[in-house]
């Protein structure tokens, strides 16, 4: 059966550079050509995702079981990149979990009781360190795995093909790490967000949770303080240097209102500040 579609249109789509259109054109050859070991090794070298180039590569694999060592290579591969390609995804859809969680105790953080959550997103933050060494011990196994691929001899195991074939492989070995250091960029973006928006928001919680903290005591209430006191420190009853103290510090939580403030004199507000700290 003579096909419409000729291989040498995808050959001179990838020539030009317009991979999609090749992509395109492969996937409706190979339909009619399901058993042309070149379309498949074509198809490997257009091929976006990692396991698409390995789906590919295994049909040449079964096609032309002639060709020495692609078998084997290929489990490399399946060892090597794409497990950890795979895993990198792993650890990223379990981010996504984390970081909604990160989000939700963040805002309970900002609105109500901090102290409490503060411990929490502190725990939280150090799980993000952990996932960041994770991460680099990651990087590492990558790094090795890269040059376990050198020990490899390509002549060696692939003698009885044209060279084109070392390309392909070497091409797809090479776009699957790109693919996982793509990943990991994104990983590591995502990680460093986090940090910085529970921090912010460590930040905000700090400066919302006490909003009287810099309100100025207001008048009627300074006006009824000094006369219920009458006008003395209510801890010695001297009549000089007198300061308004709040009876729970702002920083503890205590209000502007009459309830809450007394007169001092300053020696016994600085004692009682002292006892405090
Ligand atoms: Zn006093």
């Amino acid at each position: 059966m003579e096909s419409k579609i000729s291989i040498i249109n995808a050959k001179i789509a990838l020539a030009s550079e317009n991979v999609d259109l090749a992509f395109s054109i492969l996937g409706q050859y190979l339909l009619e050509n399901s058993t042309d070991a070149d379309g498949w090794l074509l198809m490997a070298q257009v091929a976006k995702e990692p396991q698409q180039i390995i789906d590919c590569l295994e049909r040449v694999a079964v096609l032309r079981p002639d060709i020495n060592g692609l078998r084997e290579r290929l489990e490399v591969v399946k060892r090597g990149p794409l497990k950890y390609y795979n895993q990198v995804f792993e650890i990223i859809r379990g981010y996504g979990q984390w970081e909604g969680k990160a989000n939700e105790l963040g805002t309970y953080a900002v609105n109500y009781e901090i102290k409490n959550d503060i411990n929490e997103i502190t725990a939280l933050l150090n799980t993000t360190k952990k996932q960041q060494r994770h991460l680099q011990e990651l990087e590492k196994i990558m790094n090795r795995d890269e040059k376990a691929f050198d020990l490899i001899p390509l002549d060696k195991n692939f003698p009885t093909y044209d060279g084109e074939l070392n390309l392909y492989l070497v091409t797809s070995t090479i776009i699957i790490n790109i693919m996982i250091s793509q990943v990991l960029e994104q990983y590591k973006k995502l990680v460093l967000d986090l940090e910085i928006r529970l921090e912010k928001k460590l930040n905000q919680g700090k400066k919302t949770s006490f909003p009287n903290q810099r309100l100025p005591i207001p008048d009627d209430v300074k006006i009824f303080v000094w006369k219920r006191d009458d006008g003395k420190c209510v801890n010695c009853g001297s009549q000089t240097n007198l300061e308004f103290d709040h009876t729970i510090p702002v920083s503890k939580g205590g209000s502007n209102t009459a309830r809450n403030i007394q007169l001092l004199c300053e020696s016994c507000n600085r004692k009682k500040s002292n006892n405090i700290v």
